[in-house]
């Protein structure tokens, strides 16, 4: 059977290293999907990511891809896209990576509007890193740093980003590989900061400290409390407390983007000089 997004897979470096049953690899599936769906060629592509269990995925992906240091992957990507405006940047990054010791990146990568996508993998834990609690790990949920139940209350990821200014943000969920694959699609399409949250199982180290250390038990978790945006818009606050909305969620086509605008800025210098 051949594989339709194989040509942007470094066959040579599979099998990877994830856990057998982890949504990563849905995730970068539906990524790999999407690109061939656009046509877009391996060389005019260029993959980002820092460190962590997603951060793997740019090693397995046949481009011009960076692994770079700990939630610091849209400051190398905010650099390639503004010396090389012509070609996709986009980032793969972790909840802890792109929100704890990234967030400062996020908030200011989102204010900009530098045309960049980039998928945050939230499975609500640090993997990698040996299952510390993130920024969205739910209240109570229990963790290697919080073996009594977390007391921080989680981020909403889309609403944080919605408000720092990103102008294309959806959520997406391991259950259902199609959406998630037309939402990455939007957001590669989208002139501006694109933000996919997809949102993901890790059983080995989220799911075994919190009853759910079934890949299938704890993705079919993850469904249960998500509902649609169309169906959201129908329901009460109280019907939609603790679930996650999935779909597009914002979509701000009016803002200008940061290449353009830091242009201007190079031509009124040059113009003054
Ligand atoms: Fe996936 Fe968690 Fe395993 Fe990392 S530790 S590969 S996130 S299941
Ligand atoms: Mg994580």
């Amino acid at each position: 059977m051949s594989i339709r997004y194989a040509p942007y897979l470094r066959m040579e470096h599979i099998p990877h290293m994830w856990c057998p049953g982890c949504g990563i690899g849905i995730i970068v599936k539906a990524m790999l999907r999407a690109f061939e769906a656009l046509e877009w060629k391996a060389d005019d592509l260029a993959v980002i990511s820092g460190i962590g269990c997603t951060s793997r995925a740019p090693g397995y992906i046949d481009a011009n891809t960076l692994h770079t240091t700990h939630g610091r992957a849209l400051t190398f990507a905010s650099g390639i896209k503004l010396a090389r405006p012509d070609k996709h940047v986009v980032v793969i990054s972790g909840d802890g990576d792109a929100t704890a010791i990234g967030g400062n990146h996020l908030v200011h990568s989102c204010r900009r509007n530098i045309d960049l996508t980039l998928i945050i993998v939230n499975n609500n834990i640090y993997g990698m890193t040996g299952g510390q609690y993130s920024p969205t790990t739910p209240l109570g949920s229990k963790a290697a740093t919080a073996p009594w139940g977390n007391a921080d209350p989680p981020f909403d990821l889309a609403k944080l980003c919605i408000g720092a200014g990103a102008t294309y943000v959806a959520r997406g969920q391991v259950g259902s590989g199609v959406q998630l694959e037309r939402l990455i699609r939007g957001g590669l399409q989208h002139k501006g900061f694109a933000v996919i949250e997809a949102l993901s199982n890790c059983h080995t180290q989220f799911g075994r400290r919190n009853k759910l250390s079934d890949p299938i038990e704890l993705i079919e978790h993850i469904s249960k409390n998500t509902v649609n945006v169309r169906e959201a818009a129908k329901l009460k606050p109280e019907e939609l407390a603790g679930r996650m909305v999935v779909g597009l969620l914002h979509k701000d086509d009016t803002r200008e983007e940061y290449c353009e605008a830091y242009d201007k800025v190079i031509q009124r210098a040059q113009a003054a000089a």
